[in-house]
């Protein structure tokens, strides 16, 4: 809309405008307007909106021009001529009679109106004909974007993150995700490089180092060049990174720490628009979440809102909540709350909801969000280590899909895609002021948050800067076009890094002592044995085939003729050049087989017919991020739910690490001679469930690169036994005797059926 304030009218226009900037037009005009206190958005909704103010002023004793209004409207003429044009009706008459023209004013009348109003003087405006000429093209004028101030205006942010200072942040974690180029982008070069980052203190992170075309070109035509921002975060992850992964490494120790103590937890997706935040939370996140939340308590309830130009709406049930302030806390009512039992009901009133949310195509992304989605999903928690004098409480996770920020040029928004984009703009601006506000020491003794400036900021508050846990996923775009994004959104999460929640510290330390998952959820075990089955029982039989993964293809030997659900062995290989990947293994085959296990024996990129290269350094991350994921992939793709390991060097060390990551899906672990360079770390492997009797160290005492003292030192850390094997063959030996004893355990532990 388009306003005509006058006086108080004025000034409530322009405290709505920065409020809810998305109801209005681009031009305005003001009249002798009055305003306690300037809002500091004016400036930059109308550069965004690319419209002006055109404010006429008839300075008398209650329009006085030392007033609030005047001296700010006289400023920003001063500052940004294009935004606003301020009349002084007294300098005005007096420019007309000196150069006898016409004066530019807008005179207005009393007149007396009985019964029409509290008081009978109503003030009419009288207009001559030129002056609402004037007006009339002033209202008309098509928009023209300010450039200097246009998008939202950067706060200074703190350089460096919680991590990068050496910091761990346990109750607000950030995470990067890249996502793969569109086709849009397909000619377009990468922007970003992300290496491993290891603080004094031991942590580890990853740093992820971004440059827009003109770095890259410097870089290319001169040796030395200006330092590219880096930034450093828990984890940074890449364009290939699956659904689950993330959910796993992400999401699942925040769901796991929940559900043990009762504290609420809030993951949100933040980024420019089209960097993938739907993807993740919507697509990717909500659903595993739901799916993992159902499989642990029986019935879950849920709300779904989305904040549009302002204005909360109900996914659910299509009504307006509201948001009501109780005590400094602020409280969604209203909400339609569903109830759910099973994974597949709620995930089908979700999708239906879902679908209802505000989207449209902009140049930047054909499925636009157009509004900030909040899914709360509230669960029975039981806390307290007796569970008879337990207590029941409930938690609620929040995941936040906002929508994205975007410049207005790039995003081609107009009419009211382009109003939309203004609102969007402000409240993540407030969100920004908020974060902001957290980590900025002040003198005072308790700073003040600005959460009332937007609705996004109320939802949110408990979140950022409160009493729950956080995971904030910063999602970017791989190339160059759109590196300057990629680096305010960076910059914004480096700053989000460094706010303390007040999590209860009792609770905290809970989390640490939080015991290992060690069962896959119902859901994940369905999809799998599925897969499964879709694999024949004599799929292989020693030949090697080329599968493709969703990592790329992998080379993989394998034998199954001991059937579609008989247990399984993998063979994990050593690194280098000799190495024939997982060939090596097939003369093994025979005997595990007789065991009635199944057996693969994949070629890791590099090696056989995968192609590819993979880092040799046997460093937990390294390993992590790189075997794991691909042995990761492996499972998944064959529908294992679960198999016992068996490596040689590099492979060994594959081999612990994916047990102390992935610990529900490894039955047991062989590591013969194996390279792994963080010792300490294999103490974890008895927290999760690896000790003597599903763990062994085989070592040679004639190698020169492998170091019996090495195998000693490792079994030593893990607290379990290490045995010689000084060839393949005694390696081979010493694994079918722990296959047969874990089998006998087995047996040992079924009950046994009666007639
Ligand atoms: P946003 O919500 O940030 O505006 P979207 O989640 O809608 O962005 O993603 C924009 C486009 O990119 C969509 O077509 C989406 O499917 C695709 N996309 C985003 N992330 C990924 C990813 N990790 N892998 C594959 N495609 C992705
Ligand atoms: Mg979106």
């Amino acid at each position: 809309m388009t306003c005509l304030g006058q006086c108080m009218g004025a000034g409530m226009f322009l405290r709505a405008l920065s409020l809810a900037s998305g109801y209005f037009a681009h031009n305005h005009v003001l009249s002798h307007a009055t305003i306690g206190s300037w809002p500091a958005e004016t400036a930059r909704i109308l550069a965004e909106k690319g419209g002006s103010l055109l404010a006429y002023h008839e300075p008398d004793p209650d329009h006085m021009r030392e007033a609030v209004a005047y001296r700010e409207l006289t400023a920003l003429m001063g500052t940004h001529p294009k935004l606003c044009r301020l009349i002084d009706h007294e300098h005005e008459r007096a420019r007309a009679t000196a150069t006898a023209t016409e004066p530019d004013v807008l005179p207005a009348t009393a007149i007396a109106l009985e019964n029409l109003s509290r008081d009978p003087s109503v003030f009419v405006f009288d207009p001559n004909l030129a002056c609402t000429g004037r007006i009339m093209a002033f209202l008309q004028r098509t928009p023209t974007v300010h450039g200097a101030l246009a998008g939202p205006k950067p706060v200074e942010l703190p350089k460096r993150s919680a991590l990068a200072d050496g910091h761990d942040n346990p109750t607000f974690k950030v995470f990067v995700r890249v996502r793969p180029p569109l086709a849009r982008e397909a000619r377009y070069t990468r922007a970003y490089n992300v290496t491993q980052f290891t603080t004094k203190s031991g942590l580890h992170g990853k740093e992820i180092i971004v440059s827009d075309s003109a770095a890259l070109k410097t870089a290319q035509t001169h040796s030395s060049r200006a330092p590219e921002p880096k930034f450093v975060f828990e984890d940074v992850f890449a364009e290939d990174c699956s659904q689950s992964d993330l959910f796993v490494q992400a999401v699942r120790p925040l769901l796991d720490a929940a559900l043990a103590d009762g504290v609420d937890a809030t993951v949100f997706a933040y980024g420019q628009t089209g960097s993938g935040k739907t993807y993740t939370i919507e697509d990717g996140i909500v659903p595993q979440a739901l799916g993992y939340l159902t499989s642990h308590v029986e019935a879950v309830r849920a709300t779904y809102v989305e904040l549009h130009n302002e204005v909360l709406y109900d996914l659910f049930s299509g009504v307006n909540p509201t948001l009501s302030e109780v005590d400094g806390a602020f409280r969604l009512n209203h909400a339609h709350v569903i109830t759910a039992t099973d994974t597949a009901e709620l995930l089908s009133q979700y999708a239906e909801a879902a679908a209802r949310r505000a989207t449209s195509g902009t140049a930047m992304n054909e499925r636009s969000s157009r509004s900030h989605a909040v899914l709360s999903v509230t669960v029975p928690v039981q806390h307290g280590a007796h569970k008879q004098r337990s207590k029941v409480t409930e938690v609620t996770i929040h995941f936040v899909d906002l929508a994205g920020s975007e410049r207005l040029k790039r995003s081609e928004s107009v009419g009211q895609s382009r109003d939309e984009a203004i609102a969007i703009n402000s409240s993540l601006l407030a969100l920004a002021r908020v974060v902001h506000a957290l980590v900025t020491p002040s003198h005072k003794a308790v700073a003040h948050v600005p959460y009332r400036g937007s609705l996004l900021t109320k939802l949110l508050s408990n979140a950022i800067g409160g009493r729950a846990r956080t995971v904030l996923i910063a999602c970017v775009a791989p190339t160059v076009d759109s590196a300057d994004e990629t680096i305010s959104t960076l910059r914004f999460a480096t700053c989000a890094s460094l706010i303390r929640n007040q999590v209860d510290s009792e609770a905290e330390k809970k989390r640490k002592q939080l015991p290992t998952r060690t069962a896959l959820s119902q859901d994940q075990s369905t999809v799998l044995s599925e897969r499964a089955a879709s694999f024949k029982a004599d799929f292989f039989s020693g030949d090697p085939v080329v599968v493709r993964t969703e990592l790329g293809d992998m080379e993989v030997y394998g034998d199954f003729t001991a059937g579609t659900h008989a247990p399984l062995c993998i063979m994990l290989h050593y690194y280098g050049q000799g190495s024939s990947g997982g060939r090596q293994f097939v003369p093994w085959f025979d005997r595990i087989r007789a065991l009635g296990y199944r057996c693969l024996a994949p070629s890791f990129p590099g090696h056989g017919r995968t192609p590819g290269t993979l880092s040799a350094k046997p460093d937990p991350e390294v390993l992590a991020q790189g075997p794991c994921r691909w042995l990761s992939t492996l499972f998944d793709h064959f529908g294992i739910a679960k198999a016992e390991l068996y490596g040689y060097d590099w492979g060994a060390g594959i081999g612990l690490e994916f047990a102390l990551t992935q610990p529900e899906r490894v039955l047991g672990v062989v590591a013969c001679c194996a390279s792994y360079r963080d010792e300490s770390r294999l103490q974890l492997l008895k927290q999760k469930g690896f000790g003597r009797k599903k763990l062994c160290f085989l070592g040679r005492k004639n190698s020169q690169v492998h170091l019996w003292s090495k195998t000693v030192k490792q079994a030593k850390a893990a607290g379990v036994e290490s045995s010689l094997a000084p060839t393949d063959e005694d390696a081979l030996d010493a694994w079918i005797a722990h296959l047969q004893s874990s089998r006998e355990r087995k047996s040992k532990k079924k009950p046994t059926m009666t007639a």
